[in-house]
């Protein structure tokens, strides 16, 4: 038995306080996932490590904070001292690693915090994960969840689309930082043999996204009246999935996953980019009636493509559909509008996440 292990038996079964760290619990999908959870599993301590860079928030959590089972470490996830003395104070149970620079147009600029915080940070948490949790009989229950996302595959012509044996493609540095994560995730389940679980998302939506992403940046430009800004010819596709969905698969997974295994997670709801802004724009006129100028669509502005842009993402989730029983619940045309009613309701919570921008990521939004 490990030492860890031996000092926590000493400590009897009913003063272990069973634990689930969550990293990256103030952003948008750790937010929504720590709500779950809090419902899910109330019997666990839920730690939320989260460095809150500009993209997360404590806002994200509404109350959550409030409730003596939750702890909110400010921390860095590449820190080795950080994290392990998280698992040193704890007897963490699961892991949900979602901390991560996550704005591809970001890494384009400059990928350093992507390869620091999204390669490094998941190489220090594998590394704490597995010190802790001793020997193989120790780990039976344990389970370190990897949320990646579908852009570690490249990009796929129609009618394609990616499963959990698509060999790894990825063509922006963000992507290619999350590949580089999920190869150190299969490494130490396969070397170490830490109960790991790797999942590939498709594109979310939903509440509380970061106002620099498409469907958040088309709503204020759209509601503000300003230039609608679409990448080149705006036929790139995209495969979306609401955040509440992907945070209920996420949970579906941990609990029921394999071990060793990945899961490709999407709604199947394919849109090019244009189609989406449109939809959009189509629906604040009738939420907030056309201006006189005309319908919002005509603030549609193509700008130049972003570098290397993948034409088409789209995944075939059948796996975690059949297997775990997983399936979306949320119907594309009202969750986009549901998002935008939300964004509609929240123009403070917009110019506080603005306000955050530290001044040399400003202009790129
Ligand atoms: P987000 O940018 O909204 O949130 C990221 C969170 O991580 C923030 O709270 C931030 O403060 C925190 N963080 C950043 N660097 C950190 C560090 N060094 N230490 C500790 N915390 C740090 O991102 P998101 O959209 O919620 O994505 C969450 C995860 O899901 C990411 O790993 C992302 O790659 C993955 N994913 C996202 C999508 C999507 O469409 N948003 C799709 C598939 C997968």
């Amino acid at each position: 038995m490990s030492e860890k292990a031996t000092r926590v038996a000493a400590m009897g079964e009913e003063n272990v306080v069973r634990t689930t760290l969550l990293t990256g619990g103030c952003g948008f999908i750790g937010s929504h996932l720590a709500h779950r959870l809090r419902e899910s599993s109330p019997d666990h301590a839920l730690i939320l490590l989260d460095r809150l860079t500009y993209a997360g928030s404590r806002e994200n959590l509404d109350d959550l904070l409030d409730d003596s089972r939750v702890t909110l470490v400010e921390g860095d996830v590449a820190d080795p001292r950080v994290v392990r003395a998280i698992f040193d104070s704890h007897d963490v149970e699961r892991v949900l690693h979602l901390a991560a620079e996550s704005h591809v147009d970001r890494s384009i600029a400059s990928a350093s915090d992507f390869v620091r915080t999204n390669v490094l940070g998941t190489q220090v948490l594998l590394e704490a994960a597995r010190d802790a949790w001793g020997e193989k009989a120790d780990r039976r229950d344990r389970r370190f969840l990897h949320v990646s996302t579908d852009e570690v595959f490249g990009s796929i012509a129609a009618p394609g689309r990616f499963d959990e044996s698509s060999p790894f493609a990825p063509r922006s540095p963000y992507a290619a930082s999350k590949a580089a994560a999920d190869h150190l995730v299969a490494a130490f389940h396969h070397t170490f043999d830490l109960p790991t679980l790797i999942t590939h998302s498709t594109n979310n939506y939903g509440p509380r996204q970061f106002p620099e992403k498409l469907i958040p940046v088309v709503i204020e430009s759209a509601r503000s009246g300003r230039a609608v800004p679409v990448y080149g010819d705006g036929l790139q596709v995209r495969d979306w999935i609401a955040v509440e969905d992907h945070a209920a698969a996420l949970l579906a997974i941990l609990e029921r996953g394999t071990p060793g295994e990945s899961y490709a997670v999407g709604a199947g709801e394919e849109h090019t980019n244009l189609e989406l802004v449109e939809q959009i724009c189509d629906h604040l006129d009738v939420r907030l009636g056309a201006p006189p100028e005309g319908p919002r669509r005509t603030l549609i502005t193509h700008v130049t493509d972003r570098l290397g842009h993948d034409r088409r993402y789209a995944i075939d989730s059948s796996k975690v559909r059949h297997e775990l029983g997983w399936s979306p619940t949320i119907e594309f045309d009202a969750g986009i509008a549901a998002t935008v009613d939300w964004y509609l309701e929240r123009e403070e919570w917009v110019a506080r996440a603005l306000a955050r921008l530290p001044r040399e990521r400003k202009g790129s939004v």
